[in-house]
């Protein structure tokens, strides 16, 4: 019991003398993204597709500014083409009204439509989710929905979650940011 005591503290204290370093470092390049991902030949033009519920809860503005954002950084091939249905696209947009789980999410499926849960394999397909009752009621104000439609899309490009308190669209929780941040460029630079 002693020896387990022991153990317990000395965890402790490592874990506070180490949590420094860890919480505050950026991801960079290949440590932002998840190994598995859309390929580079998809991502440089995308085709999308937009549900109808994302302009019946008042998201088209939102998804049209994530996309322009991601499209227009320099030196990244990335581009997005509106194909209109959703048989034919790679990422799909969404916004449900669905409990209170989540406030966005990013489904990735395998060529055989299966999901990526470890995000590990190459993807065939995206679901760009935005959670309206979530958000709703969390009070979330227009600019986190913003940040919220910019981070889900950010994940599509295979992004993992920034730590706080980085300065990235890739961060969780109640944000205002309204476009790809430094880090989120540079990385995005980096892969794409
Ligand atoms: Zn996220």
């Amino acid at each position: 019991m002693k020896k387990i005591k022991q153990v317990v503290i000395s965890f402790v204290l490592m874990t506070i003398l180490v949590l420094p370093t860890v919480v505050y470092a950026d991801y960079e390049d290949e440590h932002a993204f998840w190994t598995g991902g859309f390929p580079a030949s998809v991502i440089k033009l995308a085709d999308y597709y937009e549900d109808p519920s994302v302009a019946s809860f008042g998201y088209s503005y939102w998804t049209a500014n994530a996309r322009a954002d991601y499209a227009g950084i320099s030196n990244a091939n990335i581009g997005f083409t509106n194909v209109g249905n959703y048989a034919d696209a790679e990422i799909r947009f969404f916004v449900v009204s669905y409990g209170d789980d989540y406030g966005g999410i990013m489904n990735p499926y395998t060529s055989n439509g299966t999901l990526d849960v470890f995000m590990t394999n190459t993807w065939a397909k995206a679901h760009v989710i935005m959670n309206d009752k979530f958000m709703d009621d969390n009070n979330f104000t227009s600019t986190n929905r913003h940040k919220t439609t910019i981070h889900e899309l950010g994940h599509a490009f295979s992004m993992r979650h920034q730590v706080s308190p980085t300065i990235s669209v890739m961060r969780q929780g109640l944000l205002n940011y309204t476009d790809p941040q430094p880090l989120d460029i540079s990385n995005l630079q980096w892969k794409y």
